[in-house]
């Protein structure tokens, strides 16, 4: 087994949420460590609406979805908590009272007092593409995500798709594969225009190709593939030789394995909890933001932000048994100030 990473608290999901969490657990001196399946920081706010406005954070009149996150992340800067990006908590075991071990679909473990759920609408994961058996290629041959470009190096590699993740890996891809195609069934993109600047760039001085169509069907063996056949808009079909297919076809939220971690849901999807402390039906593993439940509740993000104070309060009698709380202002409390590196 990998040598477990230990933390007082495992915060799942490093949305609005599972930030401010990291705030309230950091200023009662816990530390925490999170890990979210996606790529970047922020959940829905950077994933879904990145420059979409919010008016409803209090004090704050506009701030964008990105701004908010950006904002956090100062705000919890002086907590230096680590994470784990593009990781999904599959396990929760219980090994302790409270003591737990999280483990990851990259078999990363941690062991922590608590555990803090803050997993949203659940994990988002990518769209699978209409292409008949798929899945038989899928990890052998077929990604969604680049976890480690060095797999890549020297493959003839077949990119589908016209957002930003398609053309970042074109660009990031093209110049450790053997051949990169980049497929689309248009010639209009969702992504940067400089990053489609710089794709036409290479398709000009011939290091990369850029074709029209969809992928009709696969043609391989045992897993691994060795060609795309291609449907143009023009109803004819062609083939691609390639050993890796990425489809970039967006993500979707689903509940992933939350429900198996056996823990008590409402409804199949939502995660009921006290509204004292915001704790699950297991003592130690608490859910905050918009994967929780109770009556009444909200899913908005001033709600999440007062899950977390709460959360915390309870969280610290398991990290700090002996220890007792002291309730305090930031604006007077000289203690909280060294904490936050303003004194
Ligand atoms: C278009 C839009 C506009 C909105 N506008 C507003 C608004 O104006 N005001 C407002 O208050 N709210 C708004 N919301 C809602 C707000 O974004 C959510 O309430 C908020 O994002 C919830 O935060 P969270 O931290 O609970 O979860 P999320 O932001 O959903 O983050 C959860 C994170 O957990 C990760 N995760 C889930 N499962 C796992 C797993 N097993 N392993 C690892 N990671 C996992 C996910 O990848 C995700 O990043 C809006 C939502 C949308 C879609």
């Amino acid at each position: 087994m990998t040598e477990p990473i230990k933390t007082d608290a495992l915060i799942i999901g490093a949305g609005p949420c599972g930030l401010f969490a990291v705030f309230e657990l950091g200023l009662l001196d816990m530390k925490a460590h999170l890990v979210d399946i996606l790529d970047k920081i922020g959940g829905q706010c950077a994933e879904l609406y990145p420059e979409k406005p919010i008016y409803d954070i209090p004090g704050l009149p506009y701030i964008t979805g990105q701004g908010l996150t950006d904002a956090l992340l100062e705000q919890i800067k002086p907590f230096g908590a680590t994470f784990h990006l593009q990781e999904m908590v599959e396990k929760i075991e219980k090994i302790g009272d409270p003591e737990f071990r999280v483990s990851t679909d990259l078999g990363k473990v941690f062991e922590c007092k608590v555990v803090v759920i803050g997993a949203g609408g659940g994990s988002f994961q990518p769209k699978r593409p209409p292409i008949p058996g798929i899945e038989a290629y899928e990890e052998n041959s077929v990604f969604y995500a680049v976890r480690k470009m060095e797999q890549f190096r020297g493959k003839r590699i077949l990119i589908v798709g016209g957002g930003d993740s398609a053309l970042d890996w074109t660009l990031n891809l093209a110049p450790i594969a053997s051949h990169l195609t980049l497929l689309h069934r248009r010639d209009q993109f969702r992504a940067a225009p400089d990053s489609v600047n710089k794709m036409m760039a290479l398709v000009g001085k011939g290091k990369i190709d850029f074709v029209l169509g969809q992928v009709a069907a696969l043609e391989g063996e045992g897993g691994r593939i060795s060609k795309a056949v291609v449907k143009t808009n023009d109803g004819s079909d062609f083939h691609i030789a390639c050993d890796a297919l990425l489809p970039f076809f967006g993500l979707t939220m689903k509940l992933g394995p939350v429900a198996s971690w056996g823990i008590e849901m409402k409804d199949g999807e939502l995660i009921p909890v006290e509204t004292a402390s915001f704790e699950t039906n297991v003592p130690g593993i608490f859910a905050i933001g918009d994967i929780n439940w109770y009556p009444g509740k909200l899913k908005l993000i001033l709600s999440g932000f007062h899950e977390a104070a709460l959360m915390a309060q309870k969280a610290h009698r398991y990290v700090f048994p002996n220890k007792r709380l002291v309730f305090q202002y930031t604006t007077s409390s000289t203690s909280l100030q060294k904490k936050l590196k303003v004194k």
